[in-house]
């Protein structure tokens, strides 16, 4: 079974995003850019398939700007067998990149994507859902367990009171959450190595998908920033303070 696992580029978990003094946006300039943590752990479950041997092929699709191929290295280094970037302008919106993934879907064939949650720069949660909307196959959404039986993708969830099992008939549609695993590290040679695995390239064109956007950002803001805490001696004076601000009595 081939496995597809959707890539984005986005700003660095650590680095704290800075708004661009006109309110359009984050400014990206000079910012450090990373794999969206939960397709780093996309990509690990997908190699950890292959290496239990229910995964033949993992294959990583990045689709946003050229400089997306650092991205698909990473992935290729930790493990995957090759790469499509798909390179567009600007970074396309949720439903755009789900068509793009959906006609990957029907060039590729794959048995199993696995998308991250959500990507941490715009926190949408859609891609995954959408995907499995468009190509009608069944989704396991928030997994923090994957298991293969023959064209059966058991998926254990994440959901608000506990965990959820549910069972989809492969080709299926995952999406990771945290506790899923925990990404390797890619070695220096594996990093070496691939350099010389394959990475095709294609734009959004070639597989028919209008990326103009649709929606338009009003307003990007900063949060409110927290005022000063107050040091108290002892668990009296906070008492005492508690008091004062009405929330003990
Ligand atoms: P989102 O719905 O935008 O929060 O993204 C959910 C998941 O879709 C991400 O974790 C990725 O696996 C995938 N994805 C979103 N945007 C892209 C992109 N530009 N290129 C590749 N994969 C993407």
């Amino acid at each position: 079974m081939k496995v597809l696992v959707p890539v984005k580029r986005v700003i660095d978990y650590n680095v704290k995003p800075r708004v661009k003094a006109d309110g359009t946006g984050v400014d990206l300039a000079n910012v450090k850019m990373s794999m969206n943590p939960f397709d780093e752990i996309a990509v690990e479950e997908a190699i950890r398939l292959r290496e239990k041997g229910a995964a033949t092929e993992v294959i990583a699709v990045s689709i946003g700007e050229q400089k997306a191929q650092e991205t698909l290295r990473t992935a290729l280094a930790m493990g995957a067998d090759r790469a499509i970037l798909v390179v567009t302008d600007e970074m396309p919106e949720p439903l755009a990149v789900a068509k793009i993934l959906k006609a990957i879907v029907d060039e590729e064939q794959p048995g199993l994507v696995i998308l991250g949650k959500q990507a941490i720069d715009d926190d949408s949660n859609q891609v995954g859902q959408m995907l499995a909307a468009l190509t009608e196959r069944p989704q396991g959404t928030f997994a923090s367990k994957i298991e293969i039986d023959g064209d059966s993708v058991k998926v254990t969830r994440e959901v608000d009171g506990g965990l959820e099992t549910v069972s989809l008939k492969s080709p299926a549609i995952v999406t990771t959450d945290l506790r899923l695993n925990e990404p390797r590290y890619a070695s220096l040679p594996n990093i070496m190595k691939a350099k010389s695995k394959p990475m095709a390239q294609k734009t959004a064109a070639d597989y028919g998908v209008d990326v103009t956007p649709r929606l338009t950002v009003v307003k990007v803001e900063e949060p409110a920033k927290r005022s000063a805490g107050v040091k108290v001696a002892d668990v009296d004076e906070l008492i005492g303070k508690l008091k004062v601000l009405g929330v003990v009595e």
